[in-house]
């Protein structure tokens, strides 16, 4: 799935979290990729679902295990999808002076039926530091597109025309298109430093909720709002193509009460993204974090669904016992485990 943490994470944990990542508008997250896994229940059993083709026999379980953050078994083998590699690929840069048209630009591109591999988001605070940090060469301009294709020299000749048409109706700041390999690294130069240059500069969160692309420059516009009632300095980097949205709310982890802040700005921003059709989270799961939020997307009827799912395979509730569900949801089982 092309995690930006690809450095660091390995399979298991992408199956966990069913990841995603900068290519999956056009290659899918984990779930699309994988075939079957071997798992461990914490009875000792060992469990094959799927298998070494599509559409293997047996109930077709593998999209619960797939994003179920570890609670159901442990994944110690994984037959994954192996596609071949692109002829060729090429981005191009699109400069906007306000983060509600590349929004909307987004939108429109997804529309028009192109499918690029990627489109990639980021707004001037985002800019700004990317800029100091990495020296790419980016527009002076609100937000930022990366949009990329693959093919052959045609397809993506093809592909970039459409595209770059509907950038030009949106009145951008810049196209630039690359024509080497050279100048590929440099678009994505400063993208794929993101995280780590806001890391050189704040303590930050970075959040995952996902939205129908439609409501971008709603959202966008939305999150901007919340941002500056609550004092603190929000930058979007994310992958805009499948809405999967990434504000990192900055604060001053040395400043009493500012985590606090943070986290109640978070609540809001993640509440709004459900609020328009979307969800709490895209890629990073719900864990400990959003666990008391799980409210705001399901039903108590809902959990109490989930949680019979758990039941089947973890009877006595020992895997990732506190993470998902509310606390309070949650106790009656996590107890029943422990006194077992
Ligand atoms: C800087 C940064 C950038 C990131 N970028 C992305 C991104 O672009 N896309 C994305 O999707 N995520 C991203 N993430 C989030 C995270 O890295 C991914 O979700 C990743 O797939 C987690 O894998 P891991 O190996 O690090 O798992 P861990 O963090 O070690 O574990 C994640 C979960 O998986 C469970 N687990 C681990 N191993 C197993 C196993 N064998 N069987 C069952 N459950 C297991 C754990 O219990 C835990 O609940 C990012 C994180 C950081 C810090």
């Amino acid at each position: 799935p092309d995690p930006s943490s690809q450095l660091a994470c390995d399979i298991a944990g992408n199956i966990a979290m069913n990841s995603g990542g900068a290519h999956c508008l056009k290659y899918g997250v984990t779930t699309n990729n994988l075939l079957g896994v071997t798992m461990v229940s914490m009875e000792g059993e060992v469990i094959e679902i799927g298998g070494a083709y599509l559409d293997s026999g047996g109930y077709d379980l593998l999209g619960l295990i797939c994003g179920s953050e570890g609670q159901l078994g442990v994944v110690t083998e994984a037959t994954l999808r192996i596609l071949p590699k692109p002829e060729g690929a090429r981005p191009v840069l699109i400069g906007f002076d306000s983060n509600e048209v590349a929004g909307a630009c987004v939108s429109d591109i997804i529309k028009a039926g192109v499918l690029p591999v990627a489109i990639e988001f980021m707004d001037r605070p985002i800019l700004e530091i990317c800029e100091n940090y990495a020296k790419a060469g980016y527009p002076d301009c609100e937000a930022l597109l990366i949009v990329e294709v693959e093919g052959s020299p045609s397809e993506i000749d093809a592909q970039l025309d459409v595209i770059k048409q509907i950038a030009r109706s949106h009145d951008p700041v810049e196209i630039r298109e690359a024509s080497s390999a050279e100048e590929a690294g440099r678009i994505w130069l400063g993208r794929k430093s993101a995280f780590g240059a806001v890391g050189q500069v704040a303590d930050y969160m970075c959040l995952d909720g996902t939205i129908p692309v439609s409501e971008l420059p709603r959202v966008l516009a939305g999150i901007k709002t919340i941002s500056e009632s609550y004092g603190l300095k929000v930058g979007n980097v994310f992958h805009a193509g499948d809405g999967n949205m990434h504000p990192l709310i900055m604060f001053d982890a040395n400043k009493p009460g500012d985590l606090e802040l943070c986290e109640a700005c978070g609540t809001d921003i993640l509440r709004l993204c459900v609020e328009v059709g979307g969800c709490l989270t895209g890629e990073h799961g719900v864990g400990v974090e959003k666990r008391d939020l799980m409210g705001a997307q399901f039903t108590d009827a809902d959990m109490e669904a989930q949680m019979k799912v758990k039941d089947v395979f973890d009877p006595a509730w020992l895997l990732n016992p506190a993470k998902v569900f509310p606390l309070a949801s949650s106790r009656t089982r996590r107890e029943r485990g422990a006194a077992a």
